[in-house]
């Protein structure tokens, strides 16, 4: 895992006066699956991008292992940081194991181990490897598409995994197993979890810390589940 730092971190959008995240603070220690729960239009997709550094903050710090983001190597950062969102955003002109295959080939692995991956992390997100490896997205449902960007996110084994509503569309029992594949990568491979949802069961069954969010990021709690549903 890897600690994640977030200061002061804001974002105003140019032509909108309200900023989209306002001065947030916040610690994730490594090894932590801390689940962001809040209303629609709250900024929990904006602050997930600015740590994935798809967007720049207005202003404020994102540092992981103490290391600032905005100065690390793009290659390094694709290393640490795996990201599965609601929308898939898989690749439509790649098969599912291209689009799987994409970040472990990026950072060096060897094909006879990437191909060896993709195998792994279809079996994991439960799509039989021989039916779905040479498919397009397009030829996918919606669910099947998140678990193939799950799958994706997961590839290159990174310290840090970010998940934008990951399993929105995916049907209730495969949901739940991969829920339970989440925490089980949390606590065999130490990985640290963001995970943005806005379904409160899920966020108590996750998180080891939630922070549930108010409009501009504003964070109301930050507590264990425990913790939140005695509050
Ligand atoms: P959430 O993920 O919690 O639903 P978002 O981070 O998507 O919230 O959005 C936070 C706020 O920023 C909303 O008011 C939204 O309308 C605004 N916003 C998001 N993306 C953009 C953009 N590209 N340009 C301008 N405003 C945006
Ligand atoms: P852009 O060129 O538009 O800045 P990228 O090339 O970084 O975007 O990413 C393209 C698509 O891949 C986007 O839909 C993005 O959400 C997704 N993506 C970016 N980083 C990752 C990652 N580490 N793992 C999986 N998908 C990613």
């Amino acid at each position: 895992g890897a600690t994640i730092e977030l200061e002061n971190l804001t974002k105003r959008y140019p032509g909108n006066p309200t900023p989209a995240v306002d001065c947030v603070n916040m610690e994730i220690k490594a090894g932590e699956l801390v689940v962001f729960v809040g209303p629609s239009g709250c900024g929990k997709t904006t602050t997930m991008k600015m740590i994935n550094r798809l967007i720049e903050p207005t202003s404020g710090r994102i540092r992981i292992d103490d290391e600032d983001v905005t100065d690390m190597d793009p290659v390094k950062l694709r290393r640490k940081i795996g990201y599965a969102i609601q929308s898939s955003g898989l690749f439509p002109h790649m098969t599912v194991a291209q689009n799987i295959a994409l970040v472990p080939r990026m950072t060096g692995w060897p094909k006879g181990r990437t191909d060896a991956r993709v195998e792994e992390m279809l079996d994991l997100v439960g799509l039989d490897p021989g039916e779905f490896r040479g498919r397009y997205p397009r030829q996918l449902s919606g669910g099947q598409q998140q678990r193939v960007g799950v799958a994706r996110a997961l590839a290159a084994d990174p310290p840090v995994l970010l998940m934008d509503e990951p399993f929105g569309a995916v049907d209730p029992i495969t949901r739940d197993h991969l829920q339970d594949e989440l925490i089980r990568l949390q606590h065999e491979l130490h990985k640290t979890i963001v995970f943005v949802t806005h379904d409160f069961d899920e966020a108590i069954k996750l998180g080891d810390r939630i922070a549930v969010l108010r409009e501009r990021s504003h964070i109301a709690q930050f507590d264990t589940p425990e913790a939140i549903l005695t509050n």
